[in-house]
Order: structure tokens, then sequence, then C-alpha cells
């Protein structure tokens, strides 16, 4: 049985597995996580959405008050077109960085809370413990957190942690995101003849248009802002001299609590209903969110304020993260954003995580632990 890991070793450890999304391919990597799980004596459950596409579910304790939840995922985002100057899956370091695609996003958050929980493992057995949520298929759609929430795999929690980058400042929480497909169709013709066609692209201009003036159900959030809308990608059109019959683009809408994406689809459809336009849901993630008056999220501040220059004020992150799937999933407990990465490292070219915060991450997570488990 194990007692102690390096937090930065399995860093390493878990770079060298190839977990690009897509395809994702998460199995090799869980089923290493599980291993070392197991040997310290947690109670580990794999669930695969698709073929390879694996999560796991790890549990240790369980009398009393329900466990804190520590969560993480184990697929990357692509290397991109730029070259790397470091071996992606290698685990180079050079002074403090330790390189490599996922160190940021979020191997390093993994391995951490992984070493603090196996350092802790005796003691979380008698108490409330914890669960540890490894997911696969976070980067497209939240897959692996949605396949554990809507089949109802995740049993209880009383506190989350997702272990996304914020250079271990806790955010209590991020904008939902949704993203849609919009589609005119029209009446192909010869380029000569437009008034015997119906041109799609003109239809979607007038759709684009429309967009200016949509207004969410909620303006704004106090600690979030504003929701967005943006137009991301525009196609229609096969040749220059062809009446087009079929254009679409798509929306990205970043959403705030209050804010339901059923009825913005919806909303949006009868918007742009008299253009003829029919409106397709592609991506959901609803918004996170915890109010930071909670007791356990002042608990967090508490503990992260010796890594930071202040006490942590209320601030969410601007990316998503599987917590709102989780969260739905274990009934609604308070979450938190909070992990060792650095957040503007994510997706880049030469991606590194700071060595230093992984440690400080590692001794951050066990302080949660054992206050989870002592109070
Ligand atoms: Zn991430």
């Amino acid at each position: 049985m194990q007692t102690r890991i390096d937090p930065r070793a399995l860093t390493r450890e878990l770079l060298a597995f190839n977990t690009i999304n897509p395809p994702g391919m998460e199995r090799a990597c869980a089923r290493h996580l599980g291993a070392v799980l197991e040997d310290a004596g947690f109670e580990v459950a794999y669930h695969e959405f698709a073929e390879s596409r694996t999560s796991l579910i790890a549990r240790i304790g369980g009398a009393s008050k329900p466990p804190i939840c520590f969560t993480g995922h184990i697929d990357t985002v692509p290397l991109g077109a730029a070259r790397w100057s470091r071996d992606a899956f290698a685990g180079e370091t050079d002074g403090d960085k330790l390189y490599g695609r996922g160190s940021t996003d979020m191997k390093s958050g993994i391995a951490a809370f992984v070493a603090a929980a196996v350092e802790l493992a005796a003691h979380l057995r008698h108490g409330p413990g914890i669960v540890i949520v490894i997911t696969a298929g976070e980067e497209i759609g939240c897959e692996g957190a949605k396949y554990l929430a809507d089949r109802r795999l995740l049993d209880r929690a009383g506190a989350i942690v997702v272990a996304e980058p914020t250079a271990n400042y806790p955010y209590v929480g991020h904008k939902g995101l949704a993203w849609f497909e919009v589609e005119t169709t029209g009446v192909t013709a010869h380029g000569s003849m437009p008034e015997v066609g119906d041109n799609a692209i003109v239809k979607m201009a007038r759709v684009i248009g429309d967009l200016e003036d949509f207004h969410f159900p909620v303006e704004s959030h106090g600690v979030m802002g504003r929701p967005t809308l943006n137009v991301g990608t525009i196609r229609g059109g096969l040749n220059t001299n062809s009446v087009p019959d079929r254009a679409t683009i798509t929306l990205d809408t970043r959403t705030v609590p209050g804010i339901d994406h059923a009825h913005l689809c919806r909303s949006l459809e009868s918007l742009l209903a008299p253009r003829g336009a029919h409106v397709r849901p592609l991506v959901d993630t609803p918004p996170l969110y915890t109010d930071p008056a909670n007791e356990w999220v002042q608990q967090v501040f508490e503990a992260c304020t010796p890594f930071l220059d202040a006490r942590p004020t209320p601030k969410t992150i601007t990316f998503s993260t599987d917590g709102a799937d989780l969260k739905r999933g274990f009934g609604g407990p308070p979450a938190v954003v909070l992990g060792p990465g650095e957040p503007k490292l994510a997706h880049q070219t030469d991606e590194w995580c700071s060595i230093h915060r992984i440690e400080q991450s590692k001794e951050l997570f066990a302080t949660l632990m054992r206050r989870w488990c002592e109070a």
C-alpha cells in the first residue's frame, strides 16, 4: 500500500498518456489513476460513455455526513498548429516549469488531489470521506460528467472542488455555455437569374441583424456580469454563380444563473422564426455558481489565503467546467473551481504548470480534506 505520492511525479506519469480529445481515449490514463487509488484503499468504479472513453469514481469513508468531492478531467485539447519547443508528453522540466499538454489543464490538478487523498487515506476511511471523480471527454461538451450525472452514478457529495487551472485562487463559479447552430434554407437557381431562386445567405444576413437586438431574460449577475452572444462561424453557398439554398451560423452564448438553456433556445427560435430560420442546440453546459457567503466557501477562502497575496474576493472564472453537471448529479452542493494550473496557459503551445504551485495545491487540498472530515 502506497502512502506517499509525489504530485509532480504523478503529473509527469499522467502527461505520458496521450488523451488528446478528439479522440480522447482516456481508458489507460483512467486505469492508471484507478490503480493508484485502489492501492491506497479506495473503492474504484469505471464508467465508459463510449468505447475507451473512461471516467472513474473512487470513494473512501462515507460515515455520517456526505463526502467532499474532488474532480478533474483527464482529456486534453489537441497540440495546435504551431510547433512546440518541448516534448508535449515527456514531462520536461525547466526550473519551476513542468511542460506538457495537460500540465496546466488539468493533469497537475488531478495529481495534486490524488496525492493528497492517498496520503490521508487511512484517516479518511473513518469519517465522511471523499469521493474522487475523474472524467473523460470534458473538452468537448463535458460528455463524461453528463454521463455520470444523467445515469445517477454520483450518489452524494457535500461540496465539490473542481481542480481546473486557477493558480490556486478559489473561484465561486463560471458562466454557462450554450452553443447553437442556426440554419436558413432557400431555393437554388442560376446566378444570372436570382429572381427565380430564394437566397439563404441573404436571409441569414437578416438573421444576424435580428440577433443584434436579442435580449437575454437576465441582463446581469452581481458577480458574473452580463451574458454574451457571439456569432462564431458562418457558412453558405457552393459556387459564385448559383443562388445558395442553405446557410448556417453558429452562436456561442455565455449565460448567467437564471437563464435556462432550453428556454433560451426557444427564445432564439421565436425571434428568428419570421426569417424561416431553425435553431439547433450544439453544446450545453449550465452556469456554475455558489453564494460566496456559504460557510464552506468561506473556509476555502481562508485555507487559500496563505498562498495568495490577500484573502480572496468573490470572482468567477471565464472558462466552463464539468462542475455544473456534477453539481446537478450530486444534488446541488456548493462548489469552487480551484487548482494549480495557470489559467493563461490552458490550451496554449508549450503549456506548462508551476511545480511550486502543484506542491502548494496538494497541501491546500489536504487541508480541505482534513477540515471536511473533522468538522
Ligand atoms: Zn480543463
